[in-house]
């Protein structure tokens, strides 16, 4: 298959080629005649398999022919601003043989400065749910609105955004095309297609729940205390150029970006409590090769398109299964080689287990010699918990004595008042 053959048109294929995307991917095979044929779609498609281009080759080409006077064409949701961000630049590079006006309406920038842009003919609109409403509640027009997209949809509904995707809905026209596009295909997500999707055609591009095929995944079982030594042990030894590490909380991410500095490895930090000028200068400069290593909480999980990215590390696992698939479509990208490392400890038997279930196949559990686990930690932690059952167990007991005890106190007391009443009568 060729993108000519999909019917994109001169200007994209000009475009593509100096990105050098030689065949479509599977998403955007399936995609590309959908959308070209105005139908609205549902796909479930992975980070990393080109889900970007087979909405905006399409979306750019049928608005191709310039119409005047009139406002914003097209809008895209996505749940954060580095995605956001990540689109607009996808977009832009797409649409460089072509005279189309984007632009980008996300939180932390002056909301006059984006009013003052959307009158200069802008036609595509790409924005984060929150921002955009502001925008609408100011007076931003969507009458003309043709197509409509919602890219990574479930993280959007996870994010909180769906009563905010339930206000905008309303202002856009009674017709026009819907585009959405999911990672997973939760609930949440079947019941908002329900609602603002007509007749869709649906898109299956990957199992459930599955992580991308080219990416090698793999668990070595370590002791909690040496994670962080292990880590730069792994880093060192296999020489790896660029890593993403996924820590489960802020402190952690804090704690071993502070470790790795001690082994000499220059790293950067993104995190919730970073500010969001922050995050991106960090992951500027992460893409410049400024460091090799960047640690983050799942919050930057999406998001985040480092070309070429062959290692994604998992110091701690995730605290929600789903969110191990969206770390390591990290890696692996558009049919490139990737590898997923976890690390794990003894307490993390379960989390991998229900990851295992989510993704329906058995991640390899290793040993890296010289990091085994102790075995003592292990016993302790059994013991640990047999001594917690036996407790609960005694609790137990003692609270079924006690109830025991007061019902006969109960039942003796009573006996005591009867016998004092007929005392007091035969008196
Ligand atoms: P996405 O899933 O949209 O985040 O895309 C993942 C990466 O694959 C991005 O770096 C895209 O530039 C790249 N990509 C998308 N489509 C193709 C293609 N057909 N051939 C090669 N690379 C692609």
């Amino acid at each position: 298959m060729s993108f000519e053959k999909l019917g994109v048109f001169k200007p994209l294929l000009d475009a593509i080629k100096d990105l050098n995307y030689e065949t479509p991917t599977m998403i955007q095979t399936r995609a590309i005649p959908l959308v070209l044929q105005k139908k609205d779609i549902f796909a479930t498609a992975q980070t990393g398999t080109g889900k970007t281009a087979a909405f905006a080759l399409p979306l750019l080409q049928r608005l191709r022919k310039p119409q005047e006077g009139k406002g914003v064409r097209a809008v895209i949701l996505s749940p954060t601003r580095e995605l956001s961000i990540q689109i607009y630049e996808d977009i832009n590079s797409y649409a460089k043989y072509m005279q189309i006006k984007t632009d980008i309406l996300v939180g932390g920038k002056d909301l006059q400065k984006q009013r003052k842009r959307l009158k200069s003919g802008i036609e595509i609109i790409i924005a984060t749910p929150g921002r955009l409403l502001e925008h609408l509640e100011n007076g931003l027009n969507l009458k003309d609105v043709e197509i409509f997209v919602l890219d990574e949809a479930d993280r959007m509904l996870d994010m909180g955004f769906t009563k905010d995707i339930k206000k905008v809905v309303p202002y856009l026209p009674k017709k026009h095309q819907t585009l959405l596009f999911s990672a997973t295909y939760s609930e949440k997500v079947r019941k908002l297609s329900k609602l603002i999707l007509n007749k869709p055609a649906f898109i299956e591009t990957a199992k459930k729940n599955t992580t991308v095929d080219t990416i090698n995944q793999i668990a070595y079982q370590v002791d909690t205390n040496r994670k962080a030594e292990l880590l730069a042990y792994l880093i060192g030894s296999r020489n790896f150029p660029q890593v993403l590490v996924f820590t489960k909380t802020k402190a952690s991410a804090d704690f071993l970006a502070e470790e790795l500095k001690k082994d000499g490895l220059k790293c950067g930090v993104i995190h919730g409590d970073k500010t969001k000028a922050s995050r991106l200068k960090t992951l500027t400069q992460f893409k410049e090769g400024k460091f090799r290593v960047l640690v983050a909480t799942d919050i930057a999980s999406r998001g985040l398109d480092i070309e070429e990215l062959p290692y994604v590390i998992n110091y701690e696992l995730p605290s929600i299964p789903e969110d191990y698939v969206h770390r390591v479509g990290r890696t692996g990208r558009a049919g490139r080689e990737g590898e997923a490392i976890s690390l794990i400890d003894i307490y993390e038997k379960y989390d991998i287990r229900d990851i295992e279930k989510l993704i329906g196949q058995k991640i390899p559990k290793e040993v890296v010699e010289g990091f085994e686990p102790d075995p003592n930690i292990r016993r302790k932690d059994i013991d640990e918990v047999k001594l917690k059952a036996e407790h609960a167990r005694e609790g137990k007991k003692f609270i079924k004595h006690e109830a025991k005890v007061k019902k006969v106190t109960a039942k003796s007391l009573k006996q005591a008042k009867k016998k004092r009443k007929t005392t007091k009568r035969d008196k």
